[in-house]
């Protein structure tokens, strides 16, 4: 099988990138932030925004994660929930990387990655990917950037959609990034064979040149 992994920061072209190395190699392609998020949908469903351990206990006991594709697009059905049209809002944004950190929550999400990567060639994108899901994965690449202008890339995604400003997604990212870094499980840190690349300066096409130039030559 061949794994590509791609970890990396809020706003650092995670998906685009994973998006393009798929399509350009034929290759599967899983969203795994889609998972936690989608995870944050159940968990407000069922017990608003008030987190604990126990809740989340509650959760996980009874947690059904299926990810089905619906022409070419990925879904995830959670307890047969599909909360598609809300996993990008800015307040699941925030309470995922709150419930995230849950080894329960982690452990069952753990094994849909893994069940993936070993029926398909495929590309992953997430957090812990090259560290934790796939440490023996092909190819490993980690994508930074400056809070600002990731932070823009964000707010030009969402503008549109959703009422927030500027400013508010910079605090939201910051936060975020905080809390994927300082978790004591699958913290957010480049593997130690991963090839970091720093965004800030680089257009998607050269981000995407460079990586299956990699890939290619490697
Ligand atoms: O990648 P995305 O921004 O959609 O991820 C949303 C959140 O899901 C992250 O902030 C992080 O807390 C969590 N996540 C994670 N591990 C992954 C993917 C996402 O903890 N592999």
């Amino acid at each position: 099988m061949l794994n590509i992994a791609i970890d990396g920061y809020v706003g650092s072209g995670k998906s685009t990138l994973a998006n393009e190395i798929a399509k350009k190699l034929a290759l599967k392609k899983l969203d795994t932030g889609a998972i936690y998020r989608s995870i944050a949908c159940e968990y407000r469903k069922n017990f608003d925004f008030l987190i604990n351990a126990e809740n989340v206990e509650r959760l996980v006991k009874n947690l059904k994660i299926e990810v089905v594709f619906e022409k070419g697009v990925q879904h995830v059905k959670i307890n047969g929930n599909d909360y598609f049209h809300h996993i990008r809002e800015e307040e699941i944004s925030i309470l995922t990387s709150q419930i995230s950190p849950y080894i329960s929550i982690r452990d069952k999400v753990l094994a849909v990655q893994r069940e993936f990567a070993s029926k398909y060639d495929c590309v992953i994108e997430g957090r812990d990917i090259g560290t934790v899901v796939l440490p023996k994965a092909n190819f490993k690449f980690f994508l930074t950037g400056s809070e600002e202008v990731r932070a823009q890339r964000r707010y030009d995604q969402i503008k549109d959609k959703q009422h927030i400003s500027f400013e508010q997604i910079l605090k939201d990212l910051k936060q975020r990034d905080y809390n994927d870094t300082h978790r004591k499980v699958a913290p957010l840190i480049p593997a130690e064979d991963a090839i970091i690349i720093d965004t800030t300066n680089l257009t998607l096409e050269e981000t995407v040149d460079k990586c299956i130039d990699i890939i290619k030559n490697g």
